[in-house]
């Protein structure tokens, strides 16, 4: 693209080039061209006609089309209210992910103790959800972990750039927390659910920047969610609430999990597309102590 031409003309060339591979070409091709010339998009909007040095933009255009997310192209992505660090090819934080944490909030605000709740962020990803929570609950010990290191990493520096405390942790599932928390008032976990023929049928932007451990779970999606859910069993303190996102049509199965764990007052919360996106329940039984088994 040639590198001095008016503002509005750089858009309207980058939104042509962007319109098949996104529904929002104008905002992204906007948002790009703000994040190069480091202005607010609302000046670049008030600067439409004037011309100016666009070359730094033309290498954030080519990532986009190259199907890699925002998220990843600016480093930072706003989540539940917060701009959190994001770095390929950890997930990028999701506004469906944003019901798991009001799930949790709203269970904590509910507790009538006075001692301090300990929740658990199980799969963390870039730490948005244990982020966020422990921003909304300052009184909560938050845990957080993840197999990968470098998701162990960036959830420690989220927590340090909002200034919260989440104690973060690498291992599978909960092997790596069972030595610090052996009663959890909370599990929330954001798992890898997406079924392993479905792969294909995803959207490039996953596909080719995110890492599908981080999204596949065996035949049926559930691999991951079916170890969460009988490991968090053993890890609740009676009456903890066991928080989960699932798949689209993926409830029921979750709800039966769960039933079949013993967990109580199972039930739904629909995301913002009316989807069934987060599976809640609460730990019923007085459990013998935790026989942690991986
Ligand atoms: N909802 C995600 C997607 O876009 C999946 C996230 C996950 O597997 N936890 O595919």
């Amino acid at each position: 693209m040639n590198q001095r031409l008016t503002i509005a003309h750089w858009i309207a060339q980058a939104c042509e080039q962007l319109a098949p591979i996104t529904e929002t070409p104008r905002l992204e091709a906007e948002l790009l061209l703000a994040r190069a010339l480091d202005v607010p998009r609302a000046s670049l909007l008030a600067r439409l006609h004037e011309t100016a040095d666009l070359a730094a933009a033309t290498p954030l255009l080519a990532r986009r089309l190259n199907h890699e997310p925002l998220a990843h192209i600016f480093g930072e992505w706003e989540f539940f209210g917060l701009s959190m660090l994001v770095q390929a090819p950890l997930l990028t934080p999701r506004p469906e992910t944003e019901h798991l944490v009001e799930a949790v909030l709203a269970h904590l605000t509910a507790q009538t103790t006075t001692d301090r709740p300990c929740v658990a962020d199980v799969c963390c990803g870039t730490g948005c959800v244990a982020t966020a929570i422990a921003w909304h609950a300052p009184h909560a010990d938050v845990y957080a972990c993840d197999i990968r290191a470098d998701a162990v990493d960036i959830t420690r520096r989220n927590a340090e750039r909002h200034h919260v405390r989440v104690t973060c942790v690498q291992g599978d599932l909960f092997a790596p927390l069972d030595a610090r928390c052996n009663r959890f008032d909370v599990v929330a976990a954001n798992p890898p659910y997406v079924p392993e023929h479905e792969w294909a049928s995803l959207s490039p932007v996953i596909t080719k920047h995110e890492d599908p451990q981080a999204l596949l779970a065996g035949a049926d999606g559930l691999d991951i969610l079916r170890r969460i859910i009988r490991d968090a069993r053993t890890r609740l303190k009676p009456g903890g609430m066991l928080a989960l996102e699932v798949g689209e049509d993926q409830y029921e199965s979750v709800a039966a999990l769960m039933h079949d764990n013993d967990f109580e007052s199972v039930r739904a919360i629909k995301d913002l597309a009316r989807i069934n996106r987060i599976a809640v329940g609460l730990c019923a039984h007085p459990m013998s102590p935790a026989s942690p088994q991986e």
